[in-house]
């Protein structure tokens, strides 16, 4: 049966008023199992007007009360994680303990907002001038907005609006298209943990919805992730309307293996980030980079034996190592760049193209894929796959991988697996990326560090959770104090200075 998906503004569900829908589909069967009503600038608007209303009083509660109110909502998304952990398969595709990691991994944001109080605390400087003090206060923004991909669709809303709702703003998401059901959910235990209505709405929808949000004066600032094409857009878009902006954008992440390295470790380490949610993650390894053709040899030994051992199938059967890709354009899109690959002379050593899983004919299937000899020039290096495609790229030497990270130009994430703490320490630093992992292959900082890439991964000032996601998401004011008895009669007329 195909339901009908809503709007949640206000504290309650909205039905959509702009005629038009879209289909969210189950990508193990093909078949679409909810229709999505597209928001319009009026259904935005209304959004934003709930949230601009309810802003003031969330915003008036002490940080430890709305903190409070955040853990509730923990304690509520984790009593219902088995619900939101299928609700969320069965849109995305990924397997169930992948989605229970998603869900996992944007509570321990919010659990880490929950400790507003200490946060958001300003600096204080006593006698600064005679008799003067001066204090600095953190305040919440007001309105701001979320608009965030298909691939994370528990997380990085999460990620978003947990410290923005810490930091006593109102928040309005925007979610993928593909998977809405679990942010409409986690909206619903909003409100359920004493969010106020109004204070986190969701409006489902595609460009329409999004330059609604743009251009509306009343939201103060955007949080962006997707691709890297559109984080641009918004970013220019967002700042062309004076609003403060954070977008991160696509990856292509590189893993650099030395020849010192335990092979076995790097293989599985290889196998685990590169085909993991049929590598639709942001932080997917997609190029591996052995250094030394003996190690090479001796790495695609090792991938080409356990990738033939890799199951692909319905992301809630047991077995299934990964499940399918999003959408069958997305199956044409991967499919189309793996023939490239072939075209442009790279070796397939392990073609996932043409694949079908017994019972689901109509699922958006792709195996896993492997190339060797992959160059710089080709189409497969160049692009973001965002599919179970690994490409090898031989390194004659350290230099050489170390530059091929550097030179590409996105810088989301990045790995070198050795035993020698010299060339991993010498990594570390000059390496142009925003995110490194020495033997750690998907090296997503935890709740309390900041997460951000660099060059094409992310535009804007500041990273994603971490103390940054608290300077994003207020605004300083500085206030200097003096009491009367410290002020001298008479008006003087010079600029004030510190000596
Ligand atoms: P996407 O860019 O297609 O969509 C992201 C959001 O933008 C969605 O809400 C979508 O509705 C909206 N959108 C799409 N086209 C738009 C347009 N023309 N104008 C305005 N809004 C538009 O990305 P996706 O396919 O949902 O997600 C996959 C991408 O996200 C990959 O490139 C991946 O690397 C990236 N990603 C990056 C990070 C990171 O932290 N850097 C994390 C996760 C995903």
């Amino acid at each position: 049966m195909v339901r009908e998906l809503s709007h949640y503004i206000g504290g309650r569900h909205a039905s959509g008023t702009s005629g038009r829908f879209g289909d969210v589909l189950n990508p193990c069967t093909g078949e679409a199992q909810a229709r999505l009503p597209l928001a319009d600038r009026d259904e935005v608007q209304s959004a934003v007007a709930a949230a601009v209303e309810a802003q003031p009083e969330w915003a008036a509660l002490n940080p430890q009360r709305r903190g409070r109110i955040l853990l509730k909502f923990v304690d509520l998304v984790n009593r219902n994680m088995d619900e939101l952990a299928k609700l969320l398969s069965s849109e995305h595709g990924k397997t169930l303990a992948d989605s229970v990691g998603d869900i996992q991994r944007g509570l321990e944001v919010v659990e880490f907002a929950a400790g507003a109080p200490h946060l958001l605390k300003g600096e204080f400087s006593s006698d600064a001038g005679q008799g003067i003090d001066i204090h600095s206060l953190r305040q919440p923004l007001g309105v701001v907005a979320g608009i965030t991909p298909f691939n994370f669709p528990a997380m990085i809303p999460l990620w978003k609006s947990g410290p923005a709702l810490a930091a006593g703003n109102a928040f309005v998401l925007k979610p993928s298209e593909r998977d809405p059901s679990v942010p409409l959910r986690l909206a619903e235990l909003y409100s359920e943990a004493g969010v106020p209505d109004g204070v986190f709405s969701v409006v489902n929808g595609d460009k329409e919805a999004v330059d609604a949000l743009l251009e509306d004066p009343r939201v103060q600032a955007v949080g962006f992730v997707g691709s890297t094409p559109i984080a641009q857009y918004i970013y220019a878009t967002a700042a062309a309307h004076g609003k403060r902006a954070q977008c991160f954008g696509g990856a292509k992440n590189h893993m650099v293996v030395m020849p010192d390295a335990d092979l076995d470790q790097a293989a599985d380490a290889l196998i685990g980030s590169g085909y993991g949610s049929a590598g639709e993650r942001c932080m997917a390894i997609s190029v591996a980079v052995p250094v030394g053709e003996d190690t090479a040899n001796r790495l695609v030994a090792r991938l080409e034996q356990r990738v033939r051992k890799l199951t692909v199938g319905h992301s809630l059967a047991e077995d299934s190592d990964f499940g399918p890709v999003v959408s069958a354009a997305a199956r044409d899109r991967i499919e189309g760049l793996i023939s490239s690959g072939v075209d442009d002379g790279a070796t397939l050593l392990a073609d996932g193209r043409g694949l079908t899983v017994d019972g689901y004919t109509g699922g958006f299937w792709v195996g896993p894929t492997l190339f060797d000899h992959v160059t710089p020039d080709m189409a497969i290096y160049r692009n973001e796959i965002f599919g179970p495609v690994l490409s090898v790229v031989r390194a004659a030497t350290y230099d050489d991988a170390l530059r091929l990270c550097t030179d590409n130009p996105f810088g989301n994430g990045v790995a070198i697996f050795t035993r020698d703490g010299d060339s991993a320490r010498d990594f570390a630093t000059r390496v142009d990326v925003g995110m490194v992992g020495v033997n750690v292959p998907i090296p997503v900082p935890l709740a309390y560090y900041t997460f951000g890439g660099w060059k094409a991964s992310g535009f804007g000032d500041l990273n994603q959770h971490g103390a940054d996601a608290f300077r994003f998401y207020t605004k300083t004011k500085t206030v200097t104090t003096r009491w009367p008895s410290g002020i001298r009669h008479g008006a003087s007329f010079v600029m004030p200075e510190g000596s």
